[in-house]
């Protein structure tokens, strides 16, 4: 028996993973690959605007958002979900809380990785997981960390489409056909009951990206049809044999 691939999200609110990534996360998991979704906070606080308009506690919202993530994790086909429960708006971590992650990413040990775009001036939680995801990695590589275990190799890290896109320095180069999944993103989208204003909004950026990626795998000259698509931009260079 082979070991089967696998894949880590850091993610950092409950439902980053599903608007973002949860096409690749779907694709891949019936390709086989296990993925594994880190979300640092529940976004109880900066995300969850309905539930505290309807009056809940601090518990309550933090309780339905968990419950939101694991069904929509369920739907995306996801093998484990960890929540680190940090907080949210400011999202910090205490250099325990960075250890373990990196914890979690030795265990994994990921193909790829997929976290947030590196600038994001209205989402500030954002980009600091983008950062902590970047430590994190390179603390996993080292042979001086915790020597004995199995060190990280160098998994790409593949940042996922931001919201108000134009806004965050983010430019995609790699596109997912996500059309064979697409059920189960939109079905996992609809588990966020907090932002149902969300559903049609990212539905559209998968049309969207889905022109994308006809467009740059041959456009009108034998271009691949595709009505869904994520986009993705990657921080690290390919090593190749072949262009
Ligand atoms: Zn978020």
């Amino acid at each position: 028996m082979t070991t089967p691939k696998t894949a880590l999200v850091i993610s950092a609110h409950a439902a980053d993973f599903v608007w973002r990534c949860g096409g690749a996360i779907a694709l891949h998991a019936e390709m086989g690959y296990q993925v594994t979704v880190a979300c640092l906070s529940f976004g109880e606080r900066g995300e969850s605007a309905r539930l505290w308009k309807e009056g809940k506690s601090l518990e309550e919202v933090k309780s339905i958002r968990r419950a939101e993530a694991e069904a929509a994790a369920d739907v995306l086909g996801v093998h484990h979900l960890e929540c680190f429960d940090l907080g949210d708006y400011p999202l910090h971590l205490e250099q325990d809380d960075k250890l373990r992650l990196v914890d979690l990413i030795r265990k994994v040990q990921p193909a790829f990785m997929l976290c947030h775009s590196q600038y994001d001036p209205y989402n500030t939680d954002h980009m600091y997981t983008t950062q902590i995801a970047l430590e994190c990695r390179m603390i996993a590589q080292a042979w001086g960390h915790n020597p004995g275990e199995k060190v990280l190799g160098a998994p790409q890290l593949y940042l996922f489409e931001p919201h108000q896109t134009e806004q965050m320095g983010w430019k995609p180069d790699t596109f997912l056909d996500i059309t064979p999944v697409w059920d189960k993103k939109r079905a996992a989208m609809e588990h966020m009951n907090g932002q149902v204003h969300l559903w049609e909004y990212y539905t559209r950026v998968a049309q969207q990206r889905a022109n994308h990626f006809k467009r740059n795998s041959g456009g009108m000259s034998g271009g691949r049809d595709c009505k869904y698509a994520e986009g993705f931009q990657s921080v690290f260079p390919r090593t190749v044999d072949e262009l």
